[in-house]
């Protein structure tokens, strides 16, 4: 997802990929399944068949992740480790709730008259959503045959994970950019652009719409050169109706302080307005629709 953190853990320890406990955790997931009893390998089954997943939390959301009002799932587990992450409880996957997939559908169809009334529909956001490529494919294909318009929130880095069954039940990829120099995308995310850019090309070839996002954080991804190389990465992509600039905040602070891990922007001050302003103009020049 879109957030904003650290390099001291550069890439998942192998305890991220555990199945989760079973735990009591996050937010809106009140009335959902508790799998307290069943066996650890039975789950580590249903996690990898996708009937079984791990979130963080879900909520519904207007005007955020997507066209009109969403239901956002949030997905435990990330690769990446953005220094400006705002949601690094989302890191580990053995941290999230698990929750089954016919459970989350029984909601979402709940929510069918609300989606088709705002044209909105269900986002499938992290943490990273294609650390759990089954579970995802699942809830994007139950979705789709409900009629429900499908999105999913990734940094592409694990483009690969999503074969072309799950991309033919996506409407729309929100699609972090997060930045244009590998060497920067490294500095930021502690992870290569490569991947990125590689499942990018995929989504353009397949005509998939892409929304684009990119953080701007001053002294990190702001360098033109940095951000005309994001542009110029963007470009050829035919299938990006929308960019969006979005401003680096602080809110994720206490939240790496409680998680006792080292926050390294925590010295670094937002955007100002005007500066956020010249870098959407910057994206506006080569021809994109910036917001
Ligand atoms: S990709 Fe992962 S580490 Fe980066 S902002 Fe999103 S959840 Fe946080």
């Amino acid at each position: 997802m879109t957030s904003v953190t650290t390099s001291t853990q550069a890439g998942p320890r192998d305890q991220d990929f555990l199945a989760p406990g079973a735990r009591l955790r996050g937010a809106g997931t009140g009335g959902l399944v508790e799998l307290t009893d069943i066996e650890r390998s039975q789950r580590l089954a249903k996690m990898r068949d996708g009937s079984l997943g791990s979130i963080h939390s879900w909520e519904l959301v207007t005007a955020v992740d997507g066209p009109g009002t969403r239901m956002t799932v949030f997905l435990a587990g990330c690769p990446l480790r953005c220094l400006y992450c705002h949601n690094p409880d989302t890191f580990l996957m053995k941290d999230g709730e698990p929750i089954e997939a016919d459970e989350l559908l029984r909601r979402m169809r709940r929510y069918r008259g609300l989606f088709r009334a705002t044209n909105g529909g269900i986002t499938l956001s992290g943490g990273e959503v294609l650390m759990q490529p089954a579970f995802a494919k699942r809830l994007v294909k139950g979705a789709k045959a409900m009629g429900i318009h499908t999105c999913l929130d990734t940094s592409g880095y694990l483009g690969a994970h999503a074969d072309d069954e799950m991309l033919d039940n996506v409407d729309l990829v929100l699609l972090d950019v997060k930045s244009g120099d590998p060497q920067t995308y490294k500095q930021v995310t502690g992870r290569e652009l490569a991947p990125t850019i590689e499942f990018g090309n995929r989504l353009a070839a397949k005509g998939i719409e892409v929304w684009i996002r990119f953080v701007l954080v001053p002294g990190l991804t702001d360098d033109p050169d940095n951000m005309r190389a994001v542009a110029e990465i963007v470009k050829p992509w035919k299938n990006v109706t929308r960019f969006e600039v979005l401003p680096f905040h602080q809110m994720g602070t206490d939240k790496w302080d409680a998680l006792g891990l080292e926050y390294k922007l925590r010295d670094v001050k937002p955007p100002s307005p005007e500066h956020t302003d010249e870098v959407r103009q910057l994206f506006r020049s080569y021809g994109f629709n910036v917001f």
